[in-house]
């Protein structure tokens, strides 16, 4: 009830901010304090199509759906100059006064290329998609589906809270859900395997999976459609948990694939889960990756930071009303970092 009344508020709030014009006029001020440098880079993970949707396992915070996309798209072929991933870093301005944007997704979804391409291509836009190497190479996919799939079945759940209650000395027990999936997230990679494996399947995904990630063939074919493969590791753990030898090999090791796979330099690097420390931030810069990606909130401006760029992560809840549909007043008051 209380989401409710909060979303219902944080609705009318934007609504009134969007169509009173203060929103737009806020953003043309603010741009022009900053002398008109500033980038606004936004974060997806997945597009899903009805039929997908009824099959996927992802949480909502990684969704959006086909129909709500389109609409983004729309927004921001109205409102941005769409950059690619070399005009961002270049520092390129824009032919016009919009505004620019540099359109970023997470993982290397197989919706990625199913849903969100087709529509991409109709508005001639370019995005960047950070991959999991090693997940498209050996056909795994991540262990927040497969725990979800799991999970889907009750009688799992005693035998797998017990264990996770055995394994943190009894500090999880009655968690949610949720609370399950954020103590997991925090562990190193190989501890939390340890701990899934006997209650979830195995990483490895048969042809048909909801939750894939796409081929090499179709990763060849998304950049000659002039969206741009990025690294996002070989395996996708919080590498501020992994030792030094991991993490180098992390990447250095999706790097290298990359290159040698899509026969192109890999200039940009996204950290799992946004997660990072000034140790991992060392690395990245030593692996010889150009710029890399955070989740923190923000516009990217001149002079800031090039290994922790601010992105703005969007999802279908982030960019819907009260009633489920796309409302512009709701992505605007998102894209202005506001909120
Ligand atoms: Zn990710």
């Amino acid at each position: 009830m209380a989401h409710k009344v909060r979303r219902f508020l944080f609705c009318l709030g934007a609504g009134l901010l969007y169509y009173s014009g203060i929103l737009p006029l806020w953003f043309l001020v603010r741009d022009w304090m900053r002398g008109g440098e500033g980038v606004c880079v936004i974060g997806l993970h997945r597009v899903l199509s009805e039929e997908q949707e009824c099959r996927a396992n992802s949480l909502e915070g990684i969704v959006m759906r086909e129909r709500t996309f389109a609409k983004l798209l729309d927004y921001l072929g109205r409102h941005f100059a769409v950059l690619s991933l070399d005009a961002f870093l270049d520092g390129r301005r824009a032919p016009g006064s919009k505004p620019r944007c540099l359109l970023t997704f997470d993982d290397g979804w197989r919706d990625n290329y199913t849903t969100a391409l087709p529509w991409l291509k109709k508005h001639r836009m370019p995005a960047v998609i950070f991959v999991v190497t090693g997940f498209i190479e050996e056909r795994n996919t991540f262990w927040v589906e497969r725990l979800i799939q799991g999970w889907r079945s009750p009688e799992q759940h005693a035998g797998f809270r017990k264990a996770l209650e055995d394994s943190t000395q009894g500090r999880l027990v009655g968690t949610t859900f949720e609370g399950i999936v954020e103590h997991l997230k925090n562990l190193p990679a190989q501890n939390r395997e340890a701990l899934l494996a006997s209650w979830i399947s195995a990483a490895h995904v048969e042809d048909g999976n909801p939750d894939e990630t796409f081929t090499w063939e179709e990763a060849a074919d998304l950049q000659k459609e002039g969206i741009d493969i990025e690294a996002h590791s070989f395996t996708h753990p919080l590498l501020v948990y992994e030792d030094e030898q991991t993490v180098s090999r992390e990447l250095a090791g999706s790097k290298r694939m990359l290159e040698e796979r899509l026969k192109k330099k890999v200039r940009a690097f996204a950290y799992p889960n946004g997660t990072w420390d000034d140790r991992v931030r060392r690395q990245v810069q030593m692996a010889g990756y150009d710029c890399a990606f955070t989740t923190a909130p923000g516009w990217h401006h001149r002079g800031d930071d090039i290994y922790t760029i601010r992105r703005i992560m969007l999802h279908e809840g982030k960019v819907t009303g009260v009633g489920g549909e796309f409302s512009p007043a709701a992505l605007a008051v998102r894209l202005s970092g506001l909120r």
